[in-house]
């Protein structure tokens, strides 16, 4: 059986020419070893696995190299390179610091340092994590630095360069070494796949790329793995599922949801999510990252920013041409909201869901803008489960805006008429449609079926408020009035709709939204729920706002209207209002001397 050799390994690269990535690191340190002008000490930083060791190695056997290449590359055919390559150097040292660390270590380097070498012209002295060096160490080892014989050159890596002592590094060439873009990883990988004669999908690389992170000695054990794993067949599908990476299919799914308003299939897809074992805070985040994904490559100009596939990108287009620019950077934003509230949120997987409601609320933000149909409206939630070509139904933006004159139309006996006689443009979406403002609008449309029918029926109370314009009421929509009554409402169920409510309110009324975020309503039997609140002035806040607030919660719940009692909590610390006398009378017992002082300049209490 041949020896395998792991591709971190096997593929290390040996001139300069063949590092990945790190180019103007690599022709800096080319132009020094070509015009000679060589430091006595180079300090390499940067994250790990992106090629400080690799440099230094490349740059220790340049600068012995016999006969270097015109563009500055070892030759490795001379001497000093073979003797390099074949790791039987006596002029390049390698030390790692992490298990070399004491005063004695450093001591018998320092001593060593003072001996010429046999073959090449300089001793090359590479520490690896200098960082870890003990203090005693770094003194002992400052010494050397400070006076270096001519013949030695300290190469010193670290990935932490905040931890080495200013003296060092004052003396030091420093070299940052950045992260190695996926782009650079993955073009790395294909050679290596090519090489070894491994089929492998340029959407598998991008994976190990991206779950590598930069870092280039894991995307190549990663590589190793996945190699092993799949037999030398490297397909998207098998990553995905050995690495248990959310696939970005998901996130195109997620998105059509919103973009349908489909918030129930969005919930169940989260759900799966979860039940695979994934946190809710990643799967909003790599939202987040879908919708920058699908911003930057709805424009040519930033088409570039998009780290994937051609291929990739064109499914991306696609679905960019879906969504407004505005629609995608309010979606960034309530993912992004959600993350940092994530870690101090005791419901978790609540602040994902309603993150997500939200999200699914945004395409009908969208049409409300555009359409201008006064003011906002909010959406229900959940549209009664029914037959799956609903489900299918995605109502475009534009579909809904051209529907929208005709919502305004007062000719509501008309509609019936109108809806039967354009079958094909109406029939596939009616729930969904329902489910939407603008369906609200037209209330004669909705039908007992739904519940977004059913308070479309409160919703239709509000609106004959509003606009005072009377609107006859079909046989179709009154007992769905009735049940609206009977709906049974949980403490969750008015939990949900009442955090729901305060985290839609707009930035102006941020007061009132902060309030209800730390309020918890509780729920007393016939539709009531109460609030505690700690003073008079918060309770009018509420007791002003509180049609509104039960609206909204009504509707969010999709059924019953509730009743609101607000409870001042009872003041534990007396306070009372002195006046001036009364105050200075308090201020004279405390201190006689105040009182002495007023008759001496002569005061009087004004
Ligand atoms: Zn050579």
């Amino acid at each position: 059986m041949e020896n395998y050799i792991v591709s971190a390994r096997k593929y290390r690269p040996d001139t300069f020419e063949s590092v990945v990535a790190q180019k103007a690191l690599t022709t800096t340190l080319k132009n020094a070893i070509h015009s000679g002008k060589l430091a006595h000490a180079y300090l390499f930083c940067g994250p790990r696995g992106v090629g400080k060791t690799t440099c230094a190695r490349i740059f220790a056997k340049t600068i012995n190299c016999e006969h270097p290449t015109a563009n500055g590359e070892p030759c490795n055919e001379c001497e000093s390179c073979m003797s390099f390559n074949q790791q039987r150097s006596y002029s390049i040292y390698e030390l790692d610091a992490a298990s070399n660390n004491s005063v004695d270590d450093i001591r018998s380097l320092n001593e060593q340092v003072r001996i010429p070498p046999q073959i090449g012209r300089y001793k090359v002295y590479i520490i690896d994590e200098v960082h870890m060096l003990s203090q005693a160490a770094f003194n002992a080892f400052l010494k050397t630095l400070e006076e270096p014989p001519a013949h030695a050159i300290f190469i010193l890596a670290t990935t932490e360069k905040h931890k080495i002592i200013p003296t060092i590094l004052s003396r030091c060439q420093i070299y940052d070494f950045g992260r190695i873009e996926a782009a650079d990883i993955v073009s790395h990988l294909q050679n290596i796949a090519q090489k070894e004669n491994i089929n492998s999908e340029h959407e598998a690389l991008r994976i190990i790329a991206q779950k590598s992170d930069g870092c280039m000695r894991d995307a190549l054990s990663l590589f190793d793995q996945m190699v092993s794993f799949t037999q030398g067949d490297l397909t998207y599908s098998k990553v995905i599922e050995s690495l248990n990476v959310l696939d970005y299919e998901y996130y195109f799914r997620l998105t059509n949801y919103i973009l349908a308003g489909e918030i129930a299939q969005a919930l169940l897809l989260l759900n799966d999510v979860l039940v695979r074992g994934f946190e809710g805070n990643i799967f909003i985040e790599g939202a987040a990252a879908h919708f920058r994904d699908l911003l930057v490559s709805s424009d040519p100009a930033t088409v570039p920013l998009f780290e994937g596939s051609q291929e990739l990108c064109r499914q991306y287009s696609e679905q960019a041409s879906k969504c407004t620019a505005r629609m995608l950077y309010k979606a960034i934003k309530l993912c992004n909201d959600c993350s940092m509230n994530y870690r101090a949120s005791r419901n978790k997987r609540l602040l994902v869901e309603l993150t997500i409601i939200q999200l699914a609320q945004l395409t009908s933000d969208e049409a409300d803008d555009a359409s201008g149909l006064g003011p906002k409206q909010l959406k229900p939630i959940f549209n009664k489960p029914q037959s799956n070509d609903s489900a299918v139904a995605v109502p475009q933006p534009a579909h809904t805006s051209s529907k929208a004159p005709q919502a305004q139309e007062p000719k509501s006996n008309e509609k019936p008429v109108a809806e039967k006689s354009k079958p094909t443009a109406q029939a596939p979406t009616p729930t969904v449609m329902q489910g939407r403002p603008e369906g609200l609008r037209t209330t004669q449309q909705t039908s007992s079926r739904t519940l977004g029918g059913m308070f479309s029926a409160t919703m239709k109370k509000q609106s004959k408020e509003q606009s005072s314009t009377p609107q006859s009421t079909t046989p179709d929509t009154a007992p769905t009035a009735e049940a609206s009554n009977t709906k049974q409402v949980t403490t969750e169920l008015l939990i949900q709709a009442w955090t729901a409510f305060a985290m839609q309110l707009p930035e102006n009324e941020r007061a009132l939204s902060d309030r209800m975020k730390i309020i918890t309503p509780t729920l007393h039997p016939d539709n009531e729920f109460s609030i505690a609140v700690d003073n008079q002035l918060v309770a009018d806040m509420f007791e002003k706002e509180s049609k509104r607030i039960i609206d909204g919660i009504a509707h969010e719940i999709g059924g019953a209207r509730l009743r609101m009692k607000i409870i001042v909590n009872k003041v534990v610390v007396e306070r009372h209002v002195y006046d001036r006398t009364k105050q200075y009378e308090i201020l004279k017992n405390k201190n006689p001397l105040v009182e002495k002082l007023r008759e001496q300049l002569n005061l009087e209490l004004s």
